[in-house]
């Protein structure tokens, strides 16, 4: 079956970068949300960040207006029971996940592939409550996603040869690269960058350095583009901290266990960029460390 149509449900950070390539691809794009604010604010973010690759001469303006075209949004999760693949990218919280595909199962088509762009929770796990494992794969994008070349495809142990084929076809048509990862905890790129970003924040709550001092050590002395810190703030603290819990949990190894100053920046809601305050604080014009 060639995929034509893509529903996106989740309309964050990652949902509208999702439905952004999706709808420059050619696809034709229905995004759902909890909250219409978020719907509104991911339709102008799209608008933006597409017109920034129109005034850089990467997207002409008539494939801007076309890939804006493509996109619809709509508060009725049961609408993208009509589309050939659903993308679930809402919050990274395994009963939210559940929630949707179980909301989601009366509206399908029979054919319809079914993917999470969960960073660490199991496909197997998620699969298994729906009623088509085999059309059913881990679809991990990377942040922010019209930039990150790489998109991990995560088969859960019932998934088929043929969703795994055509999910491969999908990123090729997205200009993307695929990278196959085995489905235990959070994958690849996450089981090793994760633990790293967490160690960066034990650097902090034990004094070895501030977010100033970390940041730059890793930038200069290591050549990372962004400091681990900046990272997280970029990727979302309480993502981060949803992410470290599925190692501990799953790979029952103390080395993953979740810095308590991780902890105590999620319960404030300084959750990063997208709050306004983390390891910086963003509300003014330029980062300010806030440790
Ligand atoms: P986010 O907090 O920016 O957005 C999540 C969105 O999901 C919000 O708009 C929220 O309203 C919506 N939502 C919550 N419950 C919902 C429901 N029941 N139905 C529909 N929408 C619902 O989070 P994000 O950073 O976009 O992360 C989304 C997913 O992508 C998570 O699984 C995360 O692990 C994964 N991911 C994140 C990154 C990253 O760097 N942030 C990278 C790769 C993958």
């Amino acid at each position: 079956m060639a995929i034509q149509s893509v529903g996106v449900v989740g309309a964050g950070q990652m949902g509208n970068g999702i439905a952004h390539v999706f709808a420059l691809a050619g696809y034709d794009v229905l995004m759902t949300d909890i909250s219409q604010d978020a719907l509104d604010r991911a339709l102008s973010l799209i608008d933006r960040n597409i017109e920034r690759q129109v005034s850089r001469g990467k997207v002409s303006a008539e494939d801007k207006a076309a890939a804006m075209a493509r996109i619809a949004t709509t508060l009725k999760l049961s609408d993208l029971g009509r589309t050939d693949l659903v993308i679930e990218a809402a919050t990274e919280r395994e009963t939210v996940k559940q929630a949707i595909f179980e909301d989601l199962l009366p509206h399908l088509r029979p054919d319809t592939i079914l993917t999470s762009n969960t960073s660490s929770i199991s496909i197997t796990r998620l699969a298994s409550r729906t009623d088509r494992p085999e059309k059913f794969m881990g679809f991990h994008f990377m942040n922010p996603v019209p930039v990150m070349q790489l998109v991990e495809l995560i088969r859960g142990i019932a998934t088929d040869e043929g969703t795994y084929k055509a999910l491969h076809e999908v990123v090729e048509k997205l200009g993307k690269t695929a990278a196959s990862a085995e489905d235990f905890p959070a994958f690849i790129v996450n089981r090793i960058l994760m633990p790293m970003i967490n160690e960066a924040v034990y650097t902090l709550y034990e004094g070895v350095g501030n977010v100033k001092s970390i940041d730059e050590s890793m930038k200069l002395g290591a050549n990372h583009p962004m400091g681990p810190l900046e990272l997280a703030d970029f990727i979302g603290l309480d993502t981060c901290l949803a992410i470290m819990n599925v190692l501990h949990d799953g790979l029952a190894d103390t080395k993953y266990r979740p810095c308590p100053l991780l902890t105590k920046y999620v319960e404030a809601g300084w959750l990063g960029r997208k709050t306004g305050r983390g390891f910086y604080d963003y509300r003014g014009e330029t980062p300010v460390p806030t440790r």
